[in-house]
Formats: C-alpha cells, structure tokens, sequence
C-alpha cells in the first residue's frame, strides 16, 4: 500500500533531498520520452519500434527474441509481437530461426533496419552530452548512486530485466573496492557495468552490496 508521502510535494522537497532526486529523475525520464518521440517521428515508427531497433542492434541473438523483448520493455509479449510484425511488414528486421530452439525464431536486422537504428541509436546523446563537463568523481558518484538506485529497484521486482554489476553472480564487493570473477579483474567505479553481455542474474535475495 503506497503512502500519501510524494516527491512531487513542493513543500516536502525544500527538506528532502530524496524527493529532489526523484523529481529531478521524472524530468529527466520526460526528457528521454521527447527525445525517443522526435526520432520516431522522423522515422514513421513508434516509439517501442526505435527502441527494439536499438536494441537489436547492440544485443546478443539470445536476447533477441520476442519473450526477451517483452521482459526487457515491460511489455506483454503480445504487445511486443504486433511491434515485430510491423517492422517485420516494413522490412526493418526479419526472423531468423533458432540454433536453440527450433519451435522459436530471433529476430535480426535488415540492412535498412541497421541504418535507422545506427542512425537513431543517438537519440539520447543531449542528455550524455552535459555529462562531459562533471568531474570524474562527480560522474562515478552518480554511476554508483544510480547503480544501487536500479539493483533496490530489481529487488522490489520494478525493474525486472537488468544486466548491471551488482546483480551479477560474478560481482564481488570487498571493502569498497569491486572484484569480476569471470574478468578476473578488479573493475575501478567507472569500469562497473550498466548492460553487460556476460552478466549473470543473481538469485534476488543473495544481491552482494
Ligand atoms: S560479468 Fe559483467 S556484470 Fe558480471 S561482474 Fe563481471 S563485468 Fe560485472
């Protein structure tokens, strides 16, 4: 059950830092929305239809199937099928059938799917671009602020698809320092992970931070 207690209380805001970063976090969410409109626009697709291009585009072949996609958007797979036949229809991806599976198919980029997602997969560079000018601890407090703000947020099952270092279970956590099993390396706080292709789910009640 939620509280009455809100971030978007101006009030409230004046003392808590806490819903200053969420109301902060909601502008920059709408940003992010603009952004992906206005390229989606351009292109006569959805928004959902940009965002599976770019994905396709930087993901593995198992992560490119349908099931995934509806996890990874939090989507019902019926609602991510009607934006693959579309792009299916218009000749942006086609289906390639499973090594693993042969009752499944992946799906791939056309070459013209793979020039609109090359030359959308920018659509949130005026957000990065600010980013540049912070200090180097500037930006790694952010990283890992936003990192444990996403693993809770795994945890309460919000966010269900996540391929981020601290929920991975080769991420070793030593007196602030972070360790990669599977690199056999130690990562520096700029080198954690947001999306990493070997990540490995954790079991949810065993996160290690
Ligand atoms: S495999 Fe990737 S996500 Fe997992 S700890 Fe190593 S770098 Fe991080």
């Amino acid at each position: 059950m939620h509280s009455s207690v809100s971030s978007f209380d101006i009030t409230r805001q004046h003392y808590s830092v806490e819903s200053k970063i969420v109301a902060s976090l909601e502008r920059i969410s709408e940003a992010f929305r603009v952004l992906l409109w206005n390229e989606s626009k351009e292109n006569a697709l959805s928004p959902i239809q940009i965002q599976i291009l770019i994905f396709l585009l930087f993901h593995s072949e198992e992560q490119s199937k349908v099931s995934y996609l509806a996890r990874e958007f939090n989507m019902t797979k019926a609602t991510i099928s009607d934006s693959v036949k579309l792009l299916l229809q218009k000749g942006l991806i086609q289906k390639i059938d499973d090594r693993t599976d042969t009752r499944s198919y992946v799906i791939g980029l056309t070459p013209e799917g793979r020039n609109i997602a090359t030359k959308s997969a920018g659509f949130a560079f005026s957000i990065e671009k600010p980013l540049h000018s912070l200090s180097d601890q500037q930006k790694e407090t952010i990283l890992v602020g936003l990192l444990k703000l996403i693993q809770e947020l795994h945890r309460a099952g919000i966010i269900t698809m996540q391929r981020m270092c601290f929920t991975c279970s080769h991420y070793r956590a030593h007196e602030g320092t972070h360790f990669c099993t599977l690199l056999q390396s130690s990562l520096a706080t700029h080198e954690l992970r947001v999306d990493c292709p070997e990540h490995t789910e954790l079991p949810k009640e065993s996160s290690k931070t």
